[in-house]
């Protein structure tokens, strides 16, 4: 399937697999929409975009905020129509040992990794239905699979994204021709690490010193192959993981 004009909201496009998607989908024709708080970062990519010969259009929006999803949406439609795909990318992942009670930051996870998903699958559901078409596309994880220490609250964010991947695409499969694929990555080398304050983790997090990481145009690559698909078929999941990963 050709993603040419097809109109693409991306959120947490501002760094890591966000960017490299909305690059990636914007050359190969797309009407990209970049979200996330950072306006700069996404001006930035705006600009390099367009100098390629894409499409894009900046809105400045916290997923966790609906006053910011209509803003989205009607900006969208606004500049590009109605919107075909959503890639809900934007994530957080403080991680901490549930003993040190970071509990603010297991709110915030919640927030954002599971509410602000929910946000946006309820900004792009009533599109999705008129068309009867489109694709939401989840960015759960290999912790979305697999627990691991001081991964509690991050890991149930994750396996919460997967169960509403699977319970969004029985719905909106075969009532609405929706297709929701879980995108389910392994180690990646982006800014994710930065938000981890626990020192106790910082400590345990060099354990992973000798991976070779994945990188963001890897995730990209993944996501652009389950969006070209073709019509009747859909990609529901893709677990990847550095070759050297356990
Ligand atoms: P980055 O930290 O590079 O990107 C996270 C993005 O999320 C940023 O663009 C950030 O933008 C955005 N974001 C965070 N909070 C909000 C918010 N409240 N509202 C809007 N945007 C927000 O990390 P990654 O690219 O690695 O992460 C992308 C996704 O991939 C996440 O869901 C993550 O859990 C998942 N993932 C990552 C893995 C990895 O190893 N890196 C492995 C498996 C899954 P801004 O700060 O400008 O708002």
């Amino acid at each position: 399937m050709s993603l040419q004009n097809k109109n693409i909201i991306v959120t947490g496009a501002s760094s890591g697999i966000g960017e490299a998607t909305a690059k990636t989908l914007a050359k190969a024709g797309a009407n990209v929409v970049l979200t996330a708080r950072r306006t700069d970062r996404l001006k930035e990519l705006k600009d390099t975009i367009e100098k390629d010969g894409g499409k894009a259009l900046v809105i400045t929006a916290d997923v966790t905020s609906k006053d910011d999803w209509k803003d989205v949406i009607e900006q969208t439609h606004k500049t590009f129509g109605k919107v075909d795909v959503l890639v809900n990318n934007a994530g957080l992942m403080p991680l901490s040992f549930i003993e040190n009670l970071k509990v603010d930051e297991w709110d915030k996870m919640v927030d954002v990794n599971i509410k602000g998903v929910l946000n946006g699958v309820a900004s792009v559901v009533p599109d999705m239905k008129e068309q009867k078409s489109g694709h939401i596309i989840n960015i759960s994880s290999v912790a979305g699979r697999k627990i691991m220490p001081a991964g509690a609250v991050y890991c149930a964010t994750k396996y919460a994204v997967r169960a509403l991947s699977e319970g969004i695409r029985l719905e909106m499969g075969p009532k609405y021709n929706t297709k929701v694929t879980s995108i389910e990555p392994g180690f990646v080398s982006t800014e994710l690490t930065d938000t981890i304050t626990d020192e106790d983790v910082k400590d345990m997090m060099s354990q992973f010193e000798d991976l070779t990481p994945l990188q963001a145009q890897d995730i990209a690559d993944s996501i652009y192959y389950a969006l070209t698909q073709p019509e009747h078929s859909s990609v529901n999941e893709i677990l990847i993981r550095p070759t050297n990963q356990e």
